[in-house]
């Protein structure tokens, strides 16, 4: 693919462009904190970034964004279908804790009817873009293809609201001319506000609050400042408040009228910015509280369905032959989510299953093992994928986990920027994600727009993603 970039920059050159863009991130919010020891809460430094934007066809960025309304609609039926979601949590259920615990949270409120109706999606939809194989000769083309539909806790909407004016800056400095309309305008951050808006007011009590549910000494808090800075620019009467689940253990209550309160104050939305990993539970208190609050009549992003149906277990299934006829009766609708799929294999115990293991193990530089875990870091490739494989060939285990066949994206060169570490000059590949909100209950649908996307960029050699992971860095798409 053809360079964002018209000519070639001298190390004198790239290393001044490095400083000011640097300085920009820091003057511009692009941060974290240096570290999550509590006497560091005063110090930050700047979040990874690319140097320069990534070129991607517009043509891909434009299928990826048209097609997250569809995504999220699909999600949001997936969620309320308890058949589907028992069918394929049966055996994961079985061998994974966690995901035994949410379960079982699922299924004390699934029928309960004081619960509130009404559900907030803040998705962010991944995908890479494979490269099309067609006849030889042909121009090479490329395809989007899923990489894993989040649904709790999708970051980055506030940096990257950023980090878009940051491109723009690099670009115009670096002599890049006319650019801009080869870098399409991205603020994730006002459409996810505009979400949490929304459901504050479908709540009608203009005294409650809306909770950001947060870690201790969270790193990427900035990223959730923003989101709150731009609640406040858009409605000044609504008080956002961060407590951790510590916090809740200790001030929370369910009313018997189900309402749900911190101290004095009413929650009328709680937004999770933590509570997808087995960590950020350490206390059986703490599981007492997810139960109440979902329990209670505060809107939840996300609802415990929500979460359920971000599993990658989930994501397989929805992959298999003629399951999305269920949900969706447009043909193209229907086709143009299908062909974002990758091959997806159950491990569950069985002919299948078998086959599936014995394919990868024989193959293991084509696939991905995952986990039922979010936040990067849990996926297994290669060798130890195959050692894992082998020795659980005989062990129930291997049904918590699915295989995914590998996605390879072409590689581009670009320049990654991250703290405390030399420059990197490197071969890199991306990941884009596709923000939507969605509000919504069982039988209508409220709320359903796209809200921008996410670029991140790692080192082509790198497996894993994610840029609090360590792995990427913040990068802005640039259509050609
Ligand atoms: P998580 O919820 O932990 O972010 P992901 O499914 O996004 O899990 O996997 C983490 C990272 O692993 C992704 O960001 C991507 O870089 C890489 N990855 C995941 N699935 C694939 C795949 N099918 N092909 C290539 N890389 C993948
Ligand atoms: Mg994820
Ligand atoms: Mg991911």
């Amino acid at each position: 693919m053809a360079s964002c970039l018209s000519r070639v920059f001298s190390e004198e050159e790239l290393e001044d462009i490095r400083l000011r863009a640097i300085d920009w991130a820091l003057a511009h919010g692009i941060s974290m904190r240096s570290s999550n020891l509590s006497e560091d809460q005063d110090k930050v430094v700047h979040a990874p970034f690319t140097l320069f934007p990534t070129t991607i066809p517009e043509s891909n960025l434009q299928q990826a964004t048209q097609s997250m309304v569809y995504f999220s609609r699909l999600m949001h039926h997936v969620a309320m279908d308890h058949q589907l979601l028992q069918q394929s949590f049966k055996h994961v259920i079985e061998t994974d804790e966690f995901s035994n615990k949410l379960w079982q949270i699922y299924l004390q409120i699934k029928d309960d009817n004081r619960v509130q109706p009404v559900s907030l999606g803040l998705f962010r939809n991944d995908f890479m873009l494979d490269e099309k194989k067609d006849s030889p000769g042909s121009e090479t083309t490329f395809q989007i293809k899923q990489i894993e539909f989040n649904s709790i806790a999708s970051s980055f909407g506030g940096l990257v609201s950023q980090q878009y004016f940051l491109h723009r800056y690099v670009m115009d400095f670096a002599g890049e001319k006319n650019t801009e309309k080869q870098m399409p305008y991205n603020r994730p951050v006002e459409g996810l506000a505009t979400g949490l808006i929304k459901a504050w007011e479908l709540y009608q009590n203009k005294k409650a609050v809306i909770l950001f549910l947060v870690s201790h000494n969270e790193r990427n808090v900035m990223d959730q400042r923003f989101l709150e800075y731009e609640i406040y620019k858009q409605n000044k009467n609504i008080k956002v408040i961060r407590k951790t689940f510590d916090d809740l253990v200790k001030d929370g209550k369910l009313a018997e009228d189900r309402k749900y309160f911190i101290g004095k104050e009413e929650v009328g939305v709680v937004y999770y910015r933590v509570g997808y990993a087995p960590t950020d539970y350490t206390t059986d208190k703490i599981w007492d509280v997810r139960l109440e609050l979902e329990k209670a009549w505060c809107i939840k992003c996300p609802p415990i369905q929500y979460q359920l149906v971000g599993a990658k277990k989930i994501q397989q299934v929805l992959a298999k032959p003629s399951i999305l006829d269920k949900y969706i009766s447009d043909v193209s609708i229907k086709q143009l989510i299908q062909s974002t799929f990758a091959g997806q294999y159950s491990l569950d115990k069985g002919e299948e299953g078998d086959k599936a293991l014995n394919m990868a193990v024989n193959n293991p530089d084509q696939f991905v093992l995952k986990p039922q875990r979010e936040g990067g870091g849990y996926n297994m490739y290669d060798e130890e994928m195959k050692r894992f494989l082998e020795v659980n060939r005989e062990s129930n285990e291997r049904a918590g986990y699915i295989l995914m066949e590998k996605v390879r994206p072409k590689p581009q060169v670009n320049y990654l920027v991250k703290a405390g570490i030399p420059f990197i000059k490197s071969l890199c590949i991306s990941e884009l994600g596709i923000y939507g909100c969605y509000i919504g209950n069982k039988n209508e649908e409220i709320y359903n727009e796209n809200c921008g996307h996410l670029l991140r960029t790692k080192t082509a050699d790198t497996n894993e993603g994610g840029v609090c992971a360590g792995f990427s860095g913040i990068d802005t798409p640039f259509v050609i």
